[in-house]
């Protein structure tokens, strides 16, 4: 007997990707070399997409040398960002406008006196961006409340990682609210990840399996596989519609797709796809 598949009602590209992808087609149209300031989005068939089109990742300003850089949608620290200006590069910065905001209120929190505290990913690009833009007010980098410092400033002001889980922010709220004295928190979660998330939660409630398509080194796709699987235990994270394994659809009635804010559509279309052939019902 085939299954129901249902795609979650928010899934895939958002806004700030769509831009991204937009302004680098765009780019690649230009003469000399085009280059990325690492990986544009957090989707490797992407950035082999944009490859083949002759838009290369440079990985440091020395690497790129010359040409058109285009700064991704996490965003970049503004440090580089003016360096690649003085070196004449044609700079195009698509970073998204959300990740723009919590950039400027990192700064304005510690020009307010606020010890920063930015809830997110350490090590993930935008994060990383967002603690450059903050400078020396940045005390903490803590997507869970035990990665919090033993010392806190009294007066601390939040920031969130765009796509960061209303659940990780609420945990590490909850305590930074018994630690510090005054505490300034900014909203920044985007509103299409609240949306991902939304959307991916109540699929999964009701679903026998959850396919959840996004590159692996996707924080806000992770996050969506979290979600998924705190309500289906059979929720599984892959890249492309060839790795859907059959033991996945054993005994299912309704199958469950969602993607993070960096899969095209095409991507999930294809899984769609792939599922009909393994017995779907479309
Ligand atoms: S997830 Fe949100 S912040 Fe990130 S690129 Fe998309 S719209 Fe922008």
């Amino acid at each position: 007997m085939g299954f129901e598949i249902e795609i979650a009602q928010n899934a895939g590209a958002c806004f700030g990707v769509m831009r991204a992808l937009k302004m680098v087609n765009e780019a690649a149209t230009l003469d000399g070399q085009k280059h990325t300031l690492g990986p544009l989005i957090h989707n490797p068939q992407v950035v082999d997409e944009l490859a083949k089109k002759g838009v290369d990742v440079a990985n440091s300003l020395d690497e790129a040398r010359e040409g058109t850089l285009v700064l991704r949608s996490h965003g970049t620290a503004p440090q580089l960002v003016q360096e690649a200006y003085e070196r004449g590069f044609n700079v195009i910065d698509a970073t998204c406008p959300y990740v723009t905001k919590v950039q400027r209120r990192a700064r304005e929190l510690g020009e307010d006196g606020f010890g920063v505290v930015i809830i997110g990913e350490l090590g993930h690009a935008e994060v990383e961006g967002i603690r450059a833009w903050g400078g020396d007010a940045v005390v903490a980098v803590a997507d869970t409340p035990e990665k919090l410092p033993a010392a806190l400033p009294a007066k601390v002001g939040v920031v969130i990682q765009t796509t960061q889980s209303q659940e990780h922010v609420d945990a590490v709220l909850e305590v930074l609210r018994r630690r510090v004295t005054e505490l300034r928190v900014e909203e920044t979660v985007c509103f299409a990840t609240q949306k991902r998330q939304q959307s991916c939660a109540e699929l999964a409630a009701r679903a026998d399996a959850m396919l959840i398509v996004g590159g692996r080194n996707s924080g806000n796709t992770t996050r969506l596989f979290e979600i998924a699987r705190a309500r289906c235990a059979n929720s599984h994270h892959f890249e492309a519609a060839d790795e859907i394994e059959t033991a996945w659809l054993n005994d299912v009635a309704l199958v469950g797709i969602t993607a993070g804010a960096s899969t095209p559509a095409e991507h999930i279309e294809a899984v769609r796809t792939r599922l009909v052939e393994l017995g779907g019902l479309g």
